[in-house]
């Protein structure tokens, strides 16, 4: 049995097989390539599974013929826990930008990432492989249980019409009537939250028109400064969840 600093240090991987003490577990080729050729492992060092579901197993490669790589799940490290109830609205960015807003919300625990096409939205289209791919390697490395929802694009009127009820947006507005963030988020009741953030280009007039008619909407101004929507993401993700979340 491995001792807890050394598992720490033991590869990760998200499967979607069903995790068992005794399952045998067969990994994608490419992850196959990637334990054989960028990892070197050889038959019997263990890896940490985990699928979304069953929480994270510590499993052994058993044997690896030609391209494959069979493993079996030995011993169950971490029950499944689900992260806090909350949602990443927000308009794709330049690709680079959006990457990292996607990377950095998996780390910082959002439940659900939901892309919303804007009036100003430059980029009207999302590479749904591409985004789940580095959602799934920042959710193994971040140590998470399971991978965020990522859904596909809508337009910010699907999104808000008809508005979840017991769901709270919090929109961000570098302009117009807003509350400071802490202060805001000091005084939610509700965990059920929606984190709202425009394009470069800002929400338009008349959709900050539509997001003030949605019940217990709260928009949060954070600080003096205009950010980058990928940095008003971290910064918004974080005072959440340091506030209302799983920081605490
Ligand atoms: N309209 C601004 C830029 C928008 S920045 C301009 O023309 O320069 C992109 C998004 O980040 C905004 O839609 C908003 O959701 C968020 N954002 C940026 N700075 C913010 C701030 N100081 N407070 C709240 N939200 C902010």
């Amino acid at each position: 049995m491995e001792k807890p600093e050394k598992i720490r240090h033991t590869p990760r991987l998200f499967v979607k097989a069903d995790l068992a003490m005794g399952q045998p577990v067969r990994v994608t080729d490419d992850q196959a390539h990637y334990l054989r050729h960028v990892m070197r492992m050889k038959p019997d060092e263990a890896l940490r599974l985990f699928n979304g579901r069953d929480g994270e197993f510590l499993a052994r490669i058993d044997d690896m013929p030609k391209n494959a790589v069979n493993l079996v799940a030995e011993k169950e490290l971490r029950k499944q826990h689900r992260v806090p109830d909350l949602w990443l609205c927000a308009a794709p960015i330049k690709k680079a930008h959006f990457d990292y807003m996607i990377e950095k919300a998996t780390e910082l625990g959002v439940a659900v990432i939901q892309p919303i096409l804007t009036a100003r939205t430059q980029i009207r289209e999302v590479n749904a492989e591409r985004v789940r791919a580095i959602a799934i390697e920042a959710a193994e490395q971040s140590e998470r249980l399971d991978i965020p929802e990522i859904r596909a694009p809508v337009t910010l009127k699907e999104l808000a019409v008809p508005w979840p009820v017991d769901r709270i947006p919090i929109v961000c507005a570098e302009l117009g009537a807003a509350v400071p963030a802490y202060q805001a988020m000091q005084a939610l009741a509700n965990p059920k939250t929606a984190i709202l953030i425009g394009p470069e280009g800002g929400f338009a007039e008349e959709e900050f028109a539509l997001l003030h008619q949605l019940p217990q909407a709260i928009f949060i101004r954070l600080g003096p400064r205009i950010l980058r929507a990928d940095t008003a993401a971290i910064a918004a993700l974080s005072l959440w969840q340091a506030l209302c979340g799983d920081w605490k």
